[in-house]
């Protein structure tokens, strides 16, 4: 019988693996049997190591997108069949205080980037007649407002109207394209927020499932989307909140 979960014999690059949400959702990819190249501004050497432990395949490459530009020669390596944009940041401030510095760094990371490297992927894809799956880390708020945080808010929004369009315009060529919005999941990017005793205490009340997300809650719906499963699921949002959007 064949398995509608499976990501045996597909390649898949995985970004911002290093840490958080990136290193769950590589290791779950690999989990289900995915080649995963663990791509980081910084060393995948645990994310590599902990795949490897637990019998599955994995490489580790430097990938920064300060150029948003970065992926543009990768996908000439011509065997990848999934890519999931995880590499995003985040800068606080109030709005009327906020820096052109932290508005476009943040949009070239969490936007421009996750564009331009969709583009490269899919257009591989295209060269080759394959298929392929795309998955783009959102987030709750490119559903709501936020506070303090324009430009995430900004980039979350784009990357969920990104996710549609592309979805649109792929699908006859056999591409996927969703996003996974993950709730408040403890990795290094919630750190702040988990120190402040009064926002954590008001988040942690209004979520149903009442305790914040693991990177690995991420992960099992980031291979889910990868795989024959979900074939026929494209432009969607997918929200892994423990209830948060529901209350
Ligand atoms: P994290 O632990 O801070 O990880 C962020 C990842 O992005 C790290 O691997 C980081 O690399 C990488 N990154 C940052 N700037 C980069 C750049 N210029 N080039 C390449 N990689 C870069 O946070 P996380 O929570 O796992 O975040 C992963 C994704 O989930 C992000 O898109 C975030 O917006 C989204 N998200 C998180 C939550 C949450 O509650 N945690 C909720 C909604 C959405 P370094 O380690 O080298 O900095």
């Amino acid at each position: 019988m064949s398995d509608a979960f499976s990501l045996d014999g597909r390649k898949a690059l995985v970004t911002g693996a290093n840490t958080g949400i990136g290193q769950a959702i590589a290791m779950s990819l690999a989990g289900q049997g995915a080649d995963v190249i663990c791509a980081g501004r910084s060393a995948c050497a645990e994310t590599v190591g902990n795949i490897e432990a637990a019998g599955g395949t994995a490489s580790d490459l430097r990938l920064d997108f300060s150029d948003p530009m970065a992926a543009r020669e990768i996908f000439e390596d011509e065997s990848i069949d999934i890519l999931v944009n995880n590499a995003g940041i985040i800068r606080r401030a109030d709005s009327v205080d906020f820096t052109e510095a932290d508005w476009d760094d943040v949009i070239d990371v969490n936007l421009k980037a996750v564009f331009f490297s969709c583009q490269s992927f899919a257009r591989s894809l295209m060269r080759r007649g394959a298929d392929g799956a795309i998955v783009n880390i959102a987030s709750l708020l490119s559903f709501q407002g936020g506070i303090r945080v324009p430009s995430y808010t900004a980039s979350k929004h784009g990357v969920a109207g990104l996710t549609k369009v592309l979805a649109n315009e792929w699908a006859p060529h056999g591409i996927t394209v969703n996003a996974i919005a993950p709730g408040y999941i403890a990795t290094n990017n919630t750190a702040a927020l988990r120190e402040d005793p009064e926002r954590s205490k008001a988040i942690l009340d209004r979520i149903p499932a009442g305790r914040w997300g693991a990177p690995a809650d991420i992960g099992g719906a980031a291979a889910f989307l990868c795989g024959p499963a979900a074939r026929y699921i494209t432009g969607a949002v997918l929200n892994v909140d423990g209830g948060w959007l529901a209350r």
